[in-house]
């Protein structure tokens, strides 16, 4: 099947209000060339320098979003365009982007990742965290990022009962937030979760935003350590 074909696939099988975030690392310009001809505009890269090259030599008005763990170095190269960040995981590396968006004259959209799953091999915050820093940091100050939601990975499991309890979970905290630190702002509005083998459990709890990856594009080159929350 083609990467067009599957890419429909998906597309068809997504309610109004919740957008694909087509997870193209590790696959080359023709792949994403491929889904964009049919039309599909959201990308995400989960290295800072493959997103910068693709950006570099792809068409313009594509979204990039990235994923994953940004490491403080990198943020340089993808602070000029990048649309979200989904993986902010700590409060130092909100302050980076912040500084590294103000010195780019941008506001740049990030989701606060949330640790969900079983496993602790995944990053992220967990709830109480999250509350903590929302109650006592400074974070309102940071006037070059926007949060605008959460984001998390469900554990890496055929239980479904398992995966959708994280996601109802993950729901539930987005709507804590959204009644208490984020009332006044209707921009925090998304919640990113949901990859190939489960973003239809996700959409059934509440997701805005799924990444999918290899659905679409197939496996992924190579037998690297994809993305240390993925190995
Ligand atoms: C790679 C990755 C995805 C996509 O995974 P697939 O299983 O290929 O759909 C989604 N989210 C994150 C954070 C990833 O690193």
């Amino acid at each position: 099947m083609s990467i067009a074909t599957r890419l429909h696939e998906v597309l068809n099988s997504l309610p109004q209000g919740v957008r694909l975030v087509a997870i193209s690392k590790f696959h080359p310009n023709e792949a994403i060339e491929e889904a964009y001809r049919e039309g599909q505009r959201i990308f995400g890269e989960s290295r800072a320098q493959e997103l910068k090259a693709k950006h570099e030599t792809l068409p313009d008005d594509i979204e990039w979003h990235f994923i994953g763990t940004l490491q403080t170095n990198k943020i340089k190269y993808i602070i000029p365009y990048v649309a979200m960040i989904h993986g902010i995981d700590s409060y130092k590396l909100l302050v980076e982007v912040n500084k590294h968006a103000q010195k780019a004259g941008r506001v740049v959209d990030c989701l606060l990742q949330m640790h969900i799953a079983q496993e602790d091999t995944k990053f992220g915050f967990s709830f109480d965290e999250c509350r903590n820093i929302l109650k006592d940091e400074n974070w309102q100050a940071l006037e070059n990022v926007r949060i605008r939601g959460l984001m998390g990975m469900a554990s890496n499991t055929d239980n479904e009962e398992q995966i959708k309890k994280e996601f109802c979970s993950l729901y539930e905290f987005f709507v804590e937030l959204k009644n208490t630190h984020f009332a006044s702002q209707p921009t925090f509005n998304e919640l990113s979760m949901g990859m190939s083998d489960d973003y239809p459990l996700a959409i059934a709890t509440g997701s805005t935003l799924i990444r999918v990856g290899s659905r679409i594009f197939g496996q992924r080159a190579g037998s690297e350590v994809l993305h240390p929350g993925l190995a």
